[in-house]
């Protein structure tokens, strides 16, 4: 039964009003911001400030915007949104700027929405799917999940410079290639169910998220090692892109499902708090496959992807290669909490704990086996 208690029957998508992606984009941001507004406050880290922020702030202000920086301090929690809120009307700003990393892009987002100003992502990894999205996810001060916040609408620009991307390490590269493989398989899963902001999916998402897997599938790896020498290549543009727009547009108004629930389910595990989104929703995906019994190719191909840019799908390659049946049953607990996605499955109404219990412990055999035969393969055996 597909999740849709109030029989709604409109299709729904949004995005966000304009991307623009290259490797001159804070170079050029004057040229773009300035459609905005003409005294934006500008928020990121202390780190951030010195890798791009101070940059960014100087090509503004030559572009005649009176910026007002901020600085974003640890956690996006209620108490930092409210500081920085009130530092924004006190300087009477007329658009945010978020530049940084996806907490960060998260606050400016609800900055914005507070004081009914424009807001612009500017995201200096392509780790997650924030800078497109209307949603910002907001924790406590230490950093336990808190809740979502819903925006009215999706930020007015998204504005995306690779070859600050490309300084960055590879691994944030691949973390969003783990979350980004993910949107079609949980689109595919979730078709007759409703999207997070009320409607059904439509035909232009579910091309979106297939998209998004081409070309993660066909430049994922080559794109990760340019990264590694920090290259703009067409295949990081293109991996930059599937990351980012195609991730988010796709995941927004197609759907989610048990991936990022599998994902959720991990935070019951203390070990894994140092990973990544994308490394724990990588995990999730072949959990996700193993649940809704996809063939075995189909299995090896997305874990054949996984390896080649070091996404774990393993107990081992998680880091917890001595996890106990306890333990994960606390995961597919965690995992099934009443408001989870995965029960916005199409097949949600056979899903039950115990199941994903035993598709968790499937999708590590799946992969050790996996694995295995290749290193015996490449071996010559
Ligand atoms: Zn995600």
């Amino acid at each position: 039964m597909p999740h849709n208690p109030d029989k709604i029957t409109e299709r729904l998508f949004q995005a966000p009003l304009k991307y623009i992606q290259g490797p001159s984009a804070f170079r050029n941001a004057g040229k773009y911001l300035s459609a905005l507004g003409n005294a934006p406050l500008l928020i990121c880290d202390s780190v951030v400030y010195n890798i791009a922020g101070n940059d960014l702030v100087n090509n503004l202000r030559m572009a005649s915007l009176n910026v007002t920086y901020a600085e974003f301090i640890g956690e996006i929690s209620t108490q930092e949104i409210d500081r920085l809120t009130e530092y924004a009307r006190s300087n009477h700003v007329d658009f945010v700027i978020g530049v940084g990393g996806g907490k960060t892009l998260d606050c400016a987002k609800v900055i914005a929405e507070t004081i009914q100003t424009p807001v612009a992502s500017l995201p200096t990894i392509a780790a997650t799917d924030a800078p497109c999205s209307a949603v910002s996810v907001v924790y406590t001060p230490d950093g336990h999940f808190d809740h979502y916040k819903f925006m009215k609408k999706n930020p007015d620009i998204v504005l995306v410079d690779t070859s600050i991307i490309a300084k960055a390490p590879a691994r944030f590269l691949a973390s969003g290639m783990g979350d980004a493989i993910a949107t079609h398989i949980e689109a595919k899963s979730c078709k007759q169910s409703v999207v997070p902001w009320g409607g059904l999916p439509t035909e232009v998402s579910g091309a979106i998220s297939e998209k998004c897997e081409e070309i993660l599938l066909k430049y994922g790896k080559v794109a990760y090692e340019a990264n590694k020498v920090h290259a703009v290549t067409p295949a990081f543009e293109a991996v930059v892109e599937a990351n980012t727009l195609l991730s988010g547009l796709g995941f927004e108004s197609g759907g989610v499902a048990a991936a990022h629930s599998i994902h959720n389910g991990l935070t019951a595990i203390d070990a894994l708090h140092g990973l990544l989104h994308g490394e724990k929703v990588a995990f999730g995906v072949v959990v996700h496959l193993i649940l809704t019994n996809a063939p075995s190719s189909e299995l090896e191909k997305y874990i054949e992807f996984m390896l080649t840019v070091d996404l774990p799908v393993t107990f081992e390659l998680l880091g917890i290669p001595n996890v106990t049946d306890e333990e994960l049953r606390a995961v597919a607990k965690l995992a099934c909490s009443p408001r989870e996605t995965i029960w916005s499955m199409d097949i949600g109404d056979s899903i039950t704990e115990d199941k994903v219990f035993h598709a968790i412990k499937g999708a590590d055999a799946a992969s050790r086996e996996y694995i295995r035969r290749a290193n015996w393969v490449r071996a010559g055996l």
